[in-house]
């Protein structure tokens, strides 16, 4: 069922995603070769704690029960999502997804922002400019009388004109009260198919992008997802609100961008 969302409700969401977008720009400022993935993980929660949420991802359960460790999932080069966040230490050249769920008051905020750690090859800055442009093509599309496929179509068709693979097994989702809600997102899709559309739905859409071809492995902690072919993978991800007027963006790069300035992508 999709429930839509009054517009006291999406201020909720908004502010959740607020809060997301912040945590997101206290991590841009700690970015760097020699920092590892669990010092950002213990900075997130911190940080998220301290504005009065809970960060959501931790404890979420995957398919086998298994609860998920840490606040944020730090996805490393070619880990693509769910990357638990550990003693690695980030290299000069490793691009990092850091993707961070909040509940404030009651309300869910999901975004994923893919980090050049130091510099990066010009093929991997690519794929890092494709995905995030892929994800306001696709933001673009979500106005009411559109449907969930206008919204893959767009992503897709813009990533694979660059060469690219677009994952299939993990999708955007609705958002609300719960982190994933109906409908799911797709990044692939056809014009004019699917749930159509309307004011008050509130999704996350999130493209997940690899360099190489679209085939993945589960590691055997049974969280992190990689390409099979080893290939670097990207993801960005915005909680967006239907209105009459198209998408409104509840979530926010700009803290991010306001950190790395001319370095942002
Ligand atoms: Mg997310
Ligand atoms: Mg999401």
């Amino acid at each position: 069922m999709i429930f839509l969302k009054t517009e006291e409700e999406i201020e909720l969401l908004r502010a959740s995603n607020e809060l997301v977008g912040m945590t997101l720009g206290e991590l841009a400022k700690i970015i760097r070769p020699g920092i590892t993935t669990k010092e950002l993980d213990r900075v997130a929660e911190a940080f998220i704690r301290d504005h009065g949420a809970i960060p959501t991802f931790k404890g979420f359960p995957n398919p086998y029960g298994e609860p998920f460790p840490a606040s944020i999932c730090a996805s490393v080069n070619d880990e693509v999502v769910h990357g638990i966040p550990n003693d690695r230490v980030l290299e000069e050249g490793d691009i990092v997804s850091i993707d961070c769920g909040t509940k404030l008051n009651g309300y869910c905020g999901d975004s994923c922002y893919t980090f050049a750690v130091g510099e990066v090859k010009p093929e991997t800055m690519q794929l890092l400019k494709t995905t995030k442009q892929a994800l306001y093509k696709g933001i673009e599309q979500a106005a009411p009388g559109k449907r969930i496929g206008d919204i893959g179509y767009a992503v897709q068709t813009l990533c694979e004109a660059e060469g690219f693979s677009v994952i299939r097994e993990f999708v955007g989702h609705g958002i609300g009260r719960e982190m994933h809600e109906e409908p799911m997102v797709p990044n692939y899709g056809r014009r004019g198919n699917g749930q159509m559309l309307k004011v008050g739905m509130c999704i996350a859409i999130e493209p997940m992008i690899v360099a190489g071809q679209r085939n993945i492995r589960m590691l055997p902690d049974k969280w992190t997802v990689c390409t099979a072919d080893h290939q670097m993978a990207a993801h960005y991800e915005h909680t967006i609100a239907l209105t009459k007027r198209g998408a409104d963006i509840l979530s926010t790069f700009k803290y991010v961008e306001e950190v790395l300035g001319a370095q942002a992508i």
